[in-house]
């Protein structure tokens, strides 16, 4: 099935989105979290949300997701690891499924805390975001598999079919449920070391391996699995503003039919102004599909 409007974020921006896409009668994907967004759970108390004075993260969280429920509107628990622009039509790598859509609107928030020391220089050189991407590169061999959240458990899961060797270092709370042949890790990773090499060879460096708090831990690949993938590595060729993804104000990416809303475009970091970009990028959406649907006729 090819989908009108596929969703990345379960944060304000993509749920507001994805509720007028459903009143506007469009059939949507919203990938995202049973638990919405940390950032909205995690908050203490809202004091600036209009109508909903001093309303607890947990309560706005649950209203939320009531609010989808009431509208029919399933969250697809999966990490998208990647958007290619195939023409007239989205590819969406998620997991191991692959969806379509016609377009897609990018609500995935902005990733905090500090990338861990290595990670930029060894990216593609033996560290990957993305397991269904590059697990193949893993046959027989180890790998690591450093996660923020549990929807990558089904992913270490994989690569144990097919990698030597899987360390699991899960970054949350709560025993991870994975097979028995994926070794989970208590150790605290703090950088992703490089072979020691030749100045002159410092542009084709190689991973070696996973430095921890106590150890070194040797493995021919690393994937990091955060919430939140960069989005000019979750989009190829998307056009960013420094950090945040480069939006005009109907919320239009340099990608046709890609549009961004949210705290991926940028400050300040509110839920109001995710909530109103939301809106403004699933009516742009809408806008440009009837477009392209007049242009077919
Ligand atoms: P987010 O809320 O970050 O949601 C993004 C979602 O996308 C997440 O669920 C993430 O898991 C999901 N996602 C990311 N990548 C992928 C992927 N590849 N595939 C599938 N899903 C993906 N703002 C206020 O206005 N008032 C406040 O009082 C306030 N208090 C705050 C308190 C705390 C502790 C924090 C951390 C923030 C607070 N904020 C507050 C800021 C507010 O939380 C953010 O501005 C807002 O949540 C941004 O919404 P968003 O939809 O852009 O992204």
């Amino acid at each position: 099935m090819r989908y009108d409007i596929a969703i990345i974020g379960t944060g304000p921006a993509g749920i507001s989105a994805a509720i007028t896409g459903k009143i506007r009668g469009k059939s949507l994907l919203l990938f995202g979290n049973a638990d919405l967004s940390e950032k909205i759970s995690r908050a203490h108390r809202i004091l600036n949300y209009p109508g909903l004075p001093d309303i607890s993260g947990q309560e706005l969280a649950e209203n939320l997701k009531k609010h989808l429920q009431s509208m029919d509107i399933p969250v697809t628990q999966e990490r998208v690891g990647a958007v290619y622009a195939m023409g007239d039509y989205f590819a969406l790598q998620a997991g191991t499924s692959m969806y379509e859509s016609r377009s897609v609107i990018l609500a995935s928030g902005v990733m905090h805390g500090k990338a861990l020391a290595g990670e930029k220089e060894l990216l593609g050189r033996g560290v990957s975001y993305c397991v269904t991407c590059d697990a193949q590169f893993y046959r027989n061999k180890t790998a690591a598999i450093i996660s923020y959240n549990r929807e990558t458990e089904p992913e270490a899961d994989f690569l144990a079919e097919i990698a030597e060797k899987v360390y699991y270092f899960p970054m949350y709370e709560n025993p991870p449920r994975v097979s028995d042949k994926v070794h989970v890790m208590q150790e605290n990773p703090v950088a992703v070391k490089a072979m020691a090499c030749e100045p002159e060879d410092l542009g084709t460096v190689k991973l070696e391996g996973v430095q921890t708090d106590s150890s070194l831990l040797e493995v021919d690949g690393v994937f990091i699995m955060r919430d939140t993938v960069p989005a000019h590595q979750l989009v190829p060729g998307l056009a960013m503003n420094g950090n945040h993804v480069a939006v005009n104000l109907k919320m239009e990416t340099n990608i046709p039919g890609c549009f961004a809303c949210g705290d991926i475009t940028g400050t300040p970091y509110q839920y109001i102004r995710a909530a109103g970009q939301g809106n403004t990028a699933v009516l742009s959406a809408v806008a440009w599909l009837a477009a392209q649907d007049r242009k077919e006729k």
